[in-house]
């Protein structure tokens, strides 16, 4: 049965989120087993199963891989981190449930195999300028980078790999297990037909180290809550001598207190008084230039909407900005002194109504609270 929404790994494999390394390794052994495609010929619904489980446990029994996969799900996915690269050992994890270290009698398998790094994910939080004009950050991102000491090889220098005694150089194996027989990539070089007999003593045969390295991005105006910046070749490094993976800045925008934005348009709020909006005036009105006069005609109405043209971001593509609108609020004077009072009653009465008579402060506190 096909679904859209993709299984969290630990139903997939039937854990606990605090599942032991063993529980895990176990776990994926019963369903590949149970749901191997050679036990299942023409069954997709196996396959599918079977292919689940393999993706759920090489995030799994990856501690870093599971350590991010805990706190952003498969978000962490896509190309935030687990990328098809994943199954690079796919051979090992095999080799290790199918008991092959045992068959051939060595120790440590070592892969020759190259491939590329992962690719990473760094999220970072802007303020709404930062967003709108651009800026040049550095930060500083916890990676594995290629070992100086042996310059990626996983060989202590000086040596070189040697041809795999699991597969005699073929990068394949043939083997029979319970109910089925088939050829495989060779568990103990991962398909490369050589393996490293001295592995470097900094890297440990890994030939990529932990490290953090400060990286220089210049963050392009016009970014937006949602956007992602892709650095090419500054993720993970890549295995033995594989290309590096890409890094990507995932943004999100702090809001602003006076500025809303709508993709590429900002809109404002300006307060005017009450005769500004009948007698219309000139007002002071704030952009993300800084303040610019907006003319307000006579006979403006409260939500009335000004474009400022060109007032508004930047275009991540090509020249030219979005528009700013600004939305008036019309603001009534709440006290009145005896003069505007006397001026606007004589309005009221020009326009034919009858003012209500001043209460006093007894009255007005009462008003307020038996307000509708
Ligand atoms: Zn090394
Ligand atoms: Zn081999």
């Amino acid at each position: 049965m096909a679904t859209t929404e993709k299984r969290d790994y630990y139903e997939v494999l039937g854990l606990a989120r605090e599942a032991s390394v063993d529980d895990i390794k176990k776990a994926y052994r019963r369903l590949a087993v149970k749901y191997h495609p050679d036990k299942n010929p023409g069954d997709a619904d196996a396959e599918e199963k079977f292919k689940e489980a393999a993706e759920a446990y090489g995030v799994l029994s990856d501690d870093e891989k599971r350590a991010r996969y805990d706190r952003f799900g498969h978000q962490a996915g896509g190309s935030g981190g687990f990328d098809p690269n994943q199954f690079a050992d796919f051979g090992d994890i095999l080799g290790d449930l199918f008991g092959f270290g045992d068959f051939f009698g060595t120790g440590k398998r070592r892969s020759a195999r190259a491939a590329r790094g992962n690719d990473l994910r760094y999220d970072l939080t802007l303020e709404f300028e930062e967003a709108v004009f651009g800026k040049d950050i550095t930060i500083d991102v916890p990676r594995v980078a290629t070992c100086e000491t042996c310059k990626g090889s996983g060989a202590k220098p000086g040596t070189q790999p040697v041809t795999c005694s699991g597969c005699a150089g073929r990068g394949q194996v043939r083997y029979s297990q319970g109910f089925f027989a088939v050829a495989r990539t060779c568990p103990q070089c991962g398909g490369a037909g050589k393996v490293i007999k001295d592995p470097c003593a900094n890297c440990d045969g890994a030939g990529r180290v932990r490290e953090e390295k400060t990286i220089s991005v210049k963050v392009p105006a016009g970014v937006d809550d949602g956007s992602r910046l892709r650095v090419a070749a500054e993720g993970e490094a890549g295995f033995n001598g594989g290309p590096p993976g890409d890094l990507y800045v995932f943004i999100s925008v702090h809001e602003h207190a006076k500025f809303t934005r709508r993709d590429y348009d900002i809109h404002s709020e300006q307060t005017i008084t009450f005769t500004q909006a009948a007698l219309g005036a000139e007002v002071q009105t704030d952009t993300i230039d800084g303040p610019e006069s907006l003319r307000i005609p006579p006979g403006t109405q409260p939500s009335q909407v000004f474009r400022l043209r060109g007032k508004g971001v930047q275009f991540l593509q090509g020249p030219g900005r979005g528009d700013q609108y600004v939305h008036v609020t019309v603001r009534i004077p709440t006290t009145l002194d005896d003069t505007q009072r006397e001026l606007l009653t004589r309005y009221a009465e020009a326009e034919g109504e009858t003012p209500l008579q001043d209460k006093g402060v007894f009255g007005k506190v009462k008003d307020f609270f038996t307000a509708p």
